[in-house]
């Protein structure tokens, strides 16, 4: 059954309240390449093979260790490039890193694969950290899988550098593969602090960790959604700007959350896919990931996992007890099930980088009248804008209006201020649409 042939709806061509040419309002649908489930299930067992992943593990053997495992992603990502002419460019990076999880102090490398848009400074970033671990954080011996904590979104991260490859994309994508993650998400802060030195644009950073199992602990079965975690309150504000955002209701409506949001719009137009449950905390309860260090810059980042954690198949020494299986093996994945988490994130990406960049700033006024007036700011290269609205009380916009052209502006007649959210986004002349930049109070500059 072909479920993974996407038709994604990049835009509706003409959501505006008048649409004399029926033609015009179809929606402009592309067919992606679908994930491939024996292929993501090749890669994580080359990883596992890897015997330890552990980023204290050894980086001089050839067959075990995280140094042969980064050799080995290096290696996909030269593969997947040579299929396009070298579009793909492979980079490692690395800084010493030193904290109570490695009081001697580690070097974490990451590997990247960078596959140049039209746009080099404007940045789509997928990600999964490398690393494994067993019982103890520190053990850095003992066999540990990391099937499904992470091999799972590595696969993920290779199979859409291999999907994707093959096009041209506005924005620069790129796929990393982090290290050091079970010690202090350090590979995400190496990479985190690296966009912000090279001054990249981050439009979006998709950070996959365990998202390859659909049995959950006790034997629940959840195979028919992904877990999508974004912050409210952002992480990157300081007091006097959380304070304006709390003032104008602006806390569903970060950039991080606007993200989430457009994934589960994009997941819906995936027949046979996942429902994305946005999940309204930055990660799971007193829990963290490699997407982090990327909201503490201020960059939009997700975290994708699993719907149903399964805690005896992660960071656990391979044992079994009375009968109980504890440790994290590929025979506890469901491969069907993480090329539809692949598919998602491979839509995802697809319309971000064709988008133009959100809108830096959107400011709404309209106290004491029927009407309310939007402001943005004008984005290079976008061939128009969508603002879009709804009731304070809803969570998802129910209204739009296209606007074409160079227009940074419009009224909304009838729609009051006090009780309407809005927000604009930028549209590519092929109506890929940026992520939702939320409207608030006019900004001093
Ligand atoms: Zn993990």
């Amino acid at each position: 059954m072909p479920i993974f042939a996407i038709p994604l709806l990049l835009a509706a061509a003409a959501a505006a309240p008048v649409a004399a040419d029926p033609a015009a309002a179809a929606p402009v649908v592309t067919r992606l390449p679908a994930p491939s489930a024996p292929r993501l299930k090749a890669d994580v067992t080359a990883m596992v093979g890897f015997g330890t992943r552990h980023t204290a593990s050894t980086t001089t053997d050839p067959r075990r260790g995280i140094g042969a495992a980064r050799t080995w992603a290096a290696r996909r990502f030269t593969e997947i490039g040579a299929t396009c002419g070298g579009c793909i460019t492979v980079e490692r990076i690395a800084r010493n890193f030193t904290g109570v999880r490695a009081p001697t102090g580690v070097v974490v490398e990451d590997v990247l694969g960078i596959q140049r848009g039209r746009d080099p400074n404007r940045v789509v970033i997928i990600g999964a950290h490398i690393d494994s671990r067993v019982t103890d954080v520190m053990n850095a011996v003992s066999d540990a899988p990391g099937a499904n904590d992470n091999a799972s979104g590595v696969a993920l991260v290779l199979e859409a550098a291999r999907l994707l490859s093959q096009r041209q994309f506005d924005a620069t994508i790129v796929y990393a593969v982090f290290s050091g993650e079970e010690q202090g998400l350090w590979g995400a802060e190496l990479l985190a602090d690296t966009a912000k030195a090279r001054g990249w644009q981050v439009s979006a950073m998709l950070n996959n960790d365990i998202v390859g199992n659909t049995v959950g602990q006790g034997g629940i079965r959840v195979a028919d959604k992904v877990r999508v975690f974004s912050e409210g309150i952002r992480a990157s504000e300081d007091l006097v700007a959380q304070q304006a955002r709390r003032a104008e209701g602006g806390e569903d409506d970060g950039p991080s959350r606007a993200l989430a949001k457009s994934i589960d719009d994009i997941a819906r137009g995936i027949p046979g896919g996942l429902d994305v449950m946005i999940d309204r905390r930055p990660d799971r309860f007193g829990r963290g990931g490699d997407h982090e260090p990327f909201l503490k810059l201020g960059y939009p980042a997700v975290r994708f996992s699993v719907a149903a954690e399964n805690w005896d198949r992660q960071h656990q020494d391979l044992r079994t007890e009375k009968g109980v299986v504890f440790g994290d093996t590929i025979e506890g994945m469901d491969f069907p099930y993480l090329a539809k988490v692949t598919a998602i994130n491979v839509a995802t990406l697809v319309r971000i980088a064709s988008a133009p960049a959100a809108p830096d700033d959107v400011s709404i006024a309209g106290a004491l009248s029927r009407d309310t007036s939007v402001k943005w700011t004008a984005v290079p290269g976008a061939a128009g804008y969508r603002v879009r609205w709804r009731r304070n009380d809803m969570a998802t916009w129910t209204d739009t209006r296209d606007v074409t052209g160079t227009e940074t502006e419009t009224v909304l007649v009838q729609v009051p201020v006090d009780d309407t959210f809005v927000g604009v986004s930028a549209l590519s002349a092929g109506g890929a649409e940026s992520l939702v930049t939320f409207g608030g109070r006019e900004r001093r500059r």
